[in-house]
């Protein structure tokens, strides 16, 4: 049975006891304690709303980064920590997190002379211990052009080359989840907490609702964490003794655009006019660019775009790469998340901290905002360590080691390193009929569990024979299903593969299909059938 098919199995069981930890949210937070929590002793239930990810957690700039700009606002101790954290998260997620150079170009009346630049970068690779391959290096003016020749060559005057990693957020979500249920945790998703329940004062316990069927449930524990991203302050509102209204949400948007469109040799990361920095990234035959930061306080669920979040991002390409000419129409994709900030008086978004913060109440709820995608295992570290003190009696806990565990499909030392595997992968994907970049693809996408992978493309499923994609489709699909915690089109489609941010044209092509095949593996009747097709069609129109 996939987890869809035993979901209402879980939820039944799951809501017949009381837990030791439950944890709200199943973004890259949540998921980063779920794994830390589990991993040192403590039985942990995580519940997701929606899908793993599908909050802020798909929506980022998707760079595993120290956050070069964050040591303009002085923030040596963040630096410190996100920038070591890259380290760690490539070494326990090698296929999901691919070194990523990326030129700093000096701007001529942009916010950073050379020298500044420099000497930043260098007191960057020292903070984040940068390995001696990876140091920065300080390029003249025609070294910075020949880099990147779309650069104006009356405006550049020098530049930086420095490294970061690229990463798939959703992906290494969804893997940290993954891991953390291979470690006794349970994770359930589409199910949200809609009210906590107190007893004498004391939190123990939600009421919540099976997004899926509306069947509401009681879920007990004896210790609850918050880590609903944006929706913190939501949730914390039940609760009179934490800080309220603490977040300031601000919208980040990023466009897609051909790459053919927006030719650029590599990434780069470039001053605009208003003295903020903003990101070009080519990645799978697009160039994405991002992002905004803009005060929000609309929906939630779905941020979206609107002219003025793409005029910005298109003025700021023009700005510094004056050939290239992109219009509204070019955008061909776009993905908008929300920052959960901690208010900071005064500040401008741009200005405020990245910082993660820690509350708690009386009643025993702790919640967790702020922070990156980049530093999560130490924001779980600290979030485990107060809940290690609370089950100290009851339990005989581990210290953190999540540096050390190797997330799903991360096991590529074992295989001989992702270079050799891609390679030998490639040839057992080539006798299948698969080859180029697709099969590169699919092994960075699945790292060491591809054999699981090819295993479903040897055996695709009969009742698919009448559905029009390929089986290398199939493949990904069925592998997805058994595995990877999917119940709607929308998961696979935006969150597990990317398509629809990078493949849109194939993406309308293959959706119709798509669906018809996720009816027969998850055996969806023709009303439930009908209902997702609808919602992805709304999702599409939106
Ligand atoms: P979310 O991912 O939003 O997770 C919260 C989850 O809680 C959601 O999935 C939601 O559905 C669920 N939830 C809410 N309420 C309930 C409920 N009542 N019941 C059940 N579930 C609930 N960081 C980096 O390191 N690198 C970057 O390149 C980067 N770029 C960024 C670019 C942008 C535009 C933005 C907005 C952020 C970026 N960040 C980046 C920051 C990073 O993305 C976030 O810090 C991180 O994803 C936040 O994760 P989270 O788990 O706290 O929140």
């Amino acid at each position: 049975m996939n987890y869809y098919q035993k979901r209402s199995v879980l939820l039944d069981e799951a809501s017949n006891k009381e837990h030791s930890l439950l944890v709200i949210g199943g973004g890259i937070t949540g998921c980063g304690i779920a794994l830390d929590a589990q991993s040192r002793g403590i039985p942990t239930l995580l519940l997701e709303m929606r899908d793993i990810a599908s909050g802020t957690s798909s929506r980022s700039t998707k760079l595993i980064h120290g956050g070069l700009r964050y040591l303009k606002q002085l923030e040596f101790g963040l630096v410190k920590e996100t920038g070591r954290e890259r380290a760690v998260v490539h070494s326990i997620a090698p296929h999901i997190t691919v070194p990523e150079p990326m030129l700093l170009p000096i701007i001529k009346g942009g916010s950073m002379p050379q020298w500044m630049a420099s000497i930043g970068t260098l007191v960057y690779d020292w903070l984040a211990g940068v390995k001696d391959r990876e140091r920065r290096k300080v390029l003249d003016k025609d070294f910075t052009c020949k880099k990147e020749p779309l650069l104006d060559p009356r405006k550049t005057t020098g530049g930086i080359y420095y490294y970061e990693y690229r990463t798939d957020d959703a992906r290494l979500s969804t893997a940290v989840a993954r891991t953390a249920i291979d470690k006794g945790a349970q994770v359930i998703t589409y199910v949200k907490a809609d009210q906590l329940i107190f007893e004498n004062g004391k939190l123990i316990g939600v009421e919540a609702t099976d997004t899926l069927s509306g069947k509401k449930y009681i879920f007990k524990a004896k210790q609850i964490v918050n880590a609903a991203g944006p929706w913190v302050d939501t949730l914390d509102e039940q609760d009179s003794g934490i800080e309220q209204d603490k977040l300031l949400l601000t919208k980040g948007v990023h466009i897609v655009v051909d790459h053919a469109k927006f030719p650029i040799k590599q990434a780069v990361y470039f001053d605009v006019g208003d003295k903020r920095m903003v990101f070009a990234i080519p990645r799978e035959g697009k160039t994405y660019i991002g992002t905004t930061d803009t005060k929000y306080t609309g929906n939630l669920e779905e941020p979206g775009i609107d002219r003025a979040d793409k005029e910005y991002l298109l003025n700021c390409v023009r700005e510094v790469f004056p050939t290239v000419n992109l219009k509204s129409e070019d955008i061909e994709s776009y993905w908008s998340g929300l920052r959960p900030l901690i208010r900071q008086k005064g500040k401008s978004p741009s200005a405020i901290s990245r910082k993660d913060e820690i509350f708690t109440s009386p009643s025993g709820l702790i919640s967790i905002a702020g922070g990156k995608l980049t530093g999560y295992r130490k924001m779980a570290e600290r979030v485990t360590d107060i809940l290690a003190k609370r089950f100290a009696k009851e339990f005989t806990l581990s210290s953190c080691n999540t540096d050390k565990i190797i997330l799903k499909g991360g096991d590529l030392k074992r295989v001989g390193g992702l270079r050799w595997y891609i390679q030998e992968k490639g040839m057992e994907l080539l006798a299948l009929g698969i080859s180029g970049e697709l099969s590169t693809r699919l092994v960075r996408l699945y790292g060491s569990e591809t054999d699981q992978y090819i295993h479903e493309l040897k055996h695709i499923d009969n009742r698919l024979s009448h559905i029009d994609i390929p089986d290398w489709l199939k493949a990904q699909l069925q592998y997805t299903i058994k595995n990877e915690l999917v119940c709607k089109p929308e998961d696979f489609i935006i969150r597990r593969t990317s398509d629809f941010y990078f493949r849109r044209a194939m993406v309308e092509n293959y959706s119709t299909d798509l669906i018809k095949a996720m009816q027969i593996l998850l055996n969806w009747n023709q009303e439930e059938y009908q209902l997702h097709v609808n919602e992805w069609n709304e999702l599409l129109k939106k």
